[in-house]
């Protein structure tokens, strides 16, 4: 029943929220080092204009002479936009202001949802080059906070969307559009796109509120949620103003912890999934 995967392939996961500060970007940062710290290579893509990615991995805004403006513009390859970070086996493409602009410029062009799928595609390619222990196993793509042509393009190239959810009052309010949205890439764009799964962020035990939304996410998208629910932690929102993964700030925290088991809980998924 299981086929051997494809000798150099890459995994693209998308962190899409089109809600605000529900941690996309801290997962995409803290998932993405975890994931380097258990072996894999990892390249995170920041497709966000704010730019919160790159900033939170320690790159500064002079550094970032070329970004994934150029890289969405066809100017410049992922390979010559991407910088190492601190954190080994983690490398980022990091995004301008610039980014802002992209839509209006690609709007009329066939190609406009693709863009990042055939930047990615020229990437693998690259990637045949070096020698297989130094090839990337998985990117990671932050998006901005809407279901805009950014992200349709993040939605086009990705193999599984990731999407975070923040234990509050109104956890569910919005899901079913990004469910429906999902649902529309699928069957235009990308019929091979599936929801990798559901991460439930900035848990506070003590708001007796937050249990009962757990309950409730559970109940309502069953196994899609990943076991591992990430706490809210005072070490994971002080680590980005460091220019640091939280693991790199604060490895024994709870937020790093929590991290490092959604980590593992992502490669399990990627084995059933490849299996079935
Ligand atoms: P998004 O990318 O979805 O807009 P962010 O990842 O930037 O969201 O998170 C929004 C804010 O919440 C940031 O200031 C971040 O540091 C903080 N934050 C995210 N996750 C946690 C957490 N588990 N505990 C404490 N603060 C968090
Ligand atoms: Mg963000």
């Amino acid at each position: 029943v299981s086929v051997a995967p494809p000798p150099h392939h890459l995994r693209v996961l998308v962190l899409a929220n089109q809600k605000g500060g529900v941690g996309k970007t801290t997962t995409a940062i803290n998932l993405g080092t975890a994931l380097a710290a258990i072996g894999e290579k990892v390249l995170l893509i920041d497709l966000d204009p704010q730019g919160n990615a790159s900033t939170g991995l320690g790159v500064e805004r002079r550094s970032r002479r070329v970004s994934t403006y150029d890289v969405m513009m066809g100017a410049e390859s992922l390979k010559k936009v991407m910088q190492p970070t601190a954190v080994p086996g983690l490398s980022i493409a990091p995004s301008t202001l610039d980014l802002l602009g992209v839509e209006l410029e690609i709007a009329g062009r066939k190609d406009r949802a693709l863009r990042l799928k055939n930047a990615i595609a020229r990437f693998v390619e690259d990637q045949q080059g070096e020698p297989p222990s130094e090839r990337f196993t998985y990117a990671l793509v932050d998006c901005p906070p809407s279901l805009n042509l950014l992200t349709m393009n993040a939605m086009t190239a990705a193999d599984s969307v990731v999407v975070p959810l923040q234990c509050e009052f109104f956890a569910l309010e919005g899901l079913s559009q990004l469910l429906a949205t999902v649902d529309q890439v699928r069957s235009t764009l990308n019929p091979a796109l599936t929801i990798h799964g559901i991460v439930l962020t900035m848990f506070d035990s003590r708001n007796s509120l937050a249990a009962q939304v757990v309950a409730d996410v559970r109940s309502f998208m069953g196994d899609k949620v990943y076991d591992t629910v990430i706490p809210r932690n005072v070490r994971i929102s002080e680590a980005p103003s460091h220019g640091k993964p939280v693991l790199l700030y604060d490895l024994k925290c709870a937020g790093s912890q929590a991290y490092l088991k959604l980590a593992s809980e992502v490669i399990q998924r990627e084995r059933l999934f490849r299996a079935a």
